[in-house]
């Protein structure tokens, strides 16, 4: 698909960092922000919050029937399904560990990137996912696939979540972020995997600075 202007496309596995940096890269560029992962959390929080019965047609009949949308509102993005803000409940324990299942599913896969194709085919973007560089814009300007070691993801969420206040234990999250990317990365369609032509930034040891810094010298050097 080709768009006038520019497209960032930021892939990766779960707590790498990704939406951090792609928000603050977005605000450096002045550009929009699309945090991929939060629509696929919508169609999982709808599907708990409606009580629906797991199948794809009827998932698929839900992602296909939702509108969601963006607004940067300080140091937050929010989110909002068909006009209901959903920023916070699309974080919980439950969506967290049925997304994967849902993101899974073809008819939801091809309701989101149909949304996401409209979102940014204006271009001056940024687009955070797992599959922004391989199937959603393959034509990218600038392609990063932001990774970090499992211990190291697991030890920011552990702190995040600790900061929130609530009540954590180190080796579950570790546990349950490894069998998410088990399940992204080997999934039959448009799994997690780095774009050919997409550099690699393993953020592991780096400060969000230091990450941000990395990502807006290679969209320069390619605008
Ligand atoms: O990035 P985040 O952790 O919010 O993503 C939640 C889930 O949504 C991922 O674990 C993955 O299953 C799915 N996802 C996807 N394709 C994307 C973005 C997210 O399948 N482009």
């Amino acid at each position: 698909m080709m768009t006038t202007g520019f497209v960032v496309a930021i892939d990766g596995p779960a707590g790498a960092g990704k939406s951090t940096v792609a928000k603050l890269v977005a605000e450096e560029l002045g550009y929009a922000y699309i945090d991929t992962g939060a629509m696929y959390r919508a169609v999982t929080l709808k599907l708990i919050n409606t009580g629906t019965a797991f199948s794809p047609e009827a998932v698929g009949r839900i992602a296909r029937g939702m509108h969601i949308s963006f607004k940067p509102d300080g140091k937050v993005n929010r989110v909002f399904a068909d006009g209901l803000e959903i920023t916070e409940a699309i974080r919980s324990t439950a969506v967290t560990d049925a997304v994967s299942r849902v993101a899974a599913l073809g008819a939801v896969r091809e309701a989101m990137v149909a949304q996401q194709r409209r979102m940014g085919q204006e271009g001056n973007v940024v687009l955070d996912g797992r599959d922004i560089g391989t199937v959603v814009f393959p034509q990218a300007g600038c392609k990063v696939f932001l990774t970090a070691s499992v211990d190291e993801r697991a030890r920011r969420r552990y702190e995040e979540l600790k900061a929130k206040g609530q009540t954590v234990d180190l080796e579950q999250i570790k546990h349950d972020i490894a069998v998410r990317d088990k399940k992204d990365s080997e999934r039959e369609l448009a799994p997690l995997k780095q774009a050919e032509d997409a550099v690699l930034v393993d953020t592991s040891a780096l400060t969000i600075d230091q990450v941000v810094a990395t990502i807006l010298k290679l969209v320069r050097e390619r605008q």
